[in-house]
């Protein structure tokens, strides 16, 4: 079934030049925020990253250093290239320092309300021509841009954790998004050096679709006892060749947005095969995120890290 739905383009639109994308703005420096901000700033364009909890910018800052200094050390990119690319990244805390960016995208917390109340706040700075994406892993982009002031310049970029690593990147259209926006992001993407994947806009689009019910059903076979958290990653890593044990891979994406993805496959699609997994939810509750909380099905405070259960 083909359930592509595009608006007309102006006439002219499909055939211009994309429009160019040289200033950018990510709110959120949480882990996808900082590596965005790291890919822009490699990718020769300047980049303002913002942050309202006190110290994820200093930390986010560290981090994208630390990254680079392993690219170098790796002999992907050059001293100059690091030091360049550092230079290009501004960090503020207040919205009226985006005015000028011709690109925002919103990389906050997993929560609807938390993304509505950065748009509301958000947009009023931004100039006209300004294009609004977000890298959200799973809710409609539809929505949220009809919670802006120009859906026809909003879309889903979904980028994949570590962003400077991984390859993919997901283009989700609203049903407002116009031609020239969804050109443009695809250009960004070839920019910095990514695949883009088009998905529709379907809770969790395609990867997480897959990907997150797969880490739910780990949980599930951790809660029934079916095999331990070693049990479980050594079966998945040995015996489908997975890089990662799927609740390994849950503690690096963090399982505060595993849960949120799950409640919106299960909320969006009314299917109760999308449950999240009781204790899923206990983890969460509990505080324990995975790595960035240093203890989720494993603890991190140990070298290695020691499985919780
Ligand atoms: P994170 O918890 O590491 O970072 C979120 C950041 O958002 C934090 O630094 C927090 O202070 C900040 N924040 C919260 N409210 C804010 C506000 N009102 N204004 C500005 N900043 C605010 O989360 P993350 O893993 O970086 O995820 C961010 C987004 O990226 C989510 O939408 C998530 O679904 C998506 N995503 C995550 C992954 C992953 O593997 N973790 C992969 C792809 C996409």
């Amino acid at each position: 079934m083909n359930i592509e739905v595009k608006p007309a383009p102006a006439a002219g639109a499909m055939l211009a030049e994309p429009v160019e994308i040289a200033r950018v703005g990510v709110v959120g420096a949480g882990q996808m925020g900082n590596g965005i901000a790291h890919v822009c700033a490699l990718a020769g364009l300047n980049v303002t990253m913002l942050d309202i909890k006190a110290g994820a910018l200093d930390a986010a800052m560290g981090t994208i250093a630390r990254n680079l200094d392993r690219q170098v050390n790796r002999k992907l990119i050059s001293e100059e290239d690091k030091v360049d690319a550092l230079a290009r990244i501004d960090t503020k805390e207040d919205y009226a320092a985006l005015k000028e960016a011709d690109f925002v995208i919103e990389a906050a917390t997993e929560k609807e309300d938390v993304k509505r109340s950065i748009f509301k706040l958000l947009t009023p700075h931004l100039k006209p021509s300004c294009m609004l994406a977000s890298n959200t892993s799973s809710i409609s982009i539809t929505r949220l841009g009809a919670a802006t002031d120009r859906p026809e310049k909003f879309i889903g970029m979904h980028f994949m954790n570590p962003v400077p690593v991984m390859k993919l990147v997901e283009i989700i259209r609203g049903i407002a998004t116009d031609e020239p926006t969804f050109q443009a992001v695809r250009a960004l993407a070839d920019k910095l050096g990514k695949t883009a994947a088009v998905a529709e806009d379907f809770p969790a689009f395609i990867v997480n679709r897959i990907l997150v019910p797969m880490i739910n059903e780990a949980v599930y076979a951790l809660y029934e006892g079916v095999g331990s958290v070693s049990g479980i990653d050594t079966s998945m890593r040995l015996g489908a060749n997975h890089p990662m044990g799927p609740l390994e891979l849950a503690d690096f994406i963090g399982l505060d947005t595993c849960l949120s993805i799950m409640q919106v496959l299960y909320e969006g699609l009314s299917d109760s095969k999308y449950r999240p997994c009781p204790l899923l939810v206990k983890y969460v509750e509990a505080g324990w995120l995975g790595r960035k909380t240093k203890r989720g099905f494993y603890d991190y405070t140990v070298s290695p890290p020691r499985p919780t259960r």
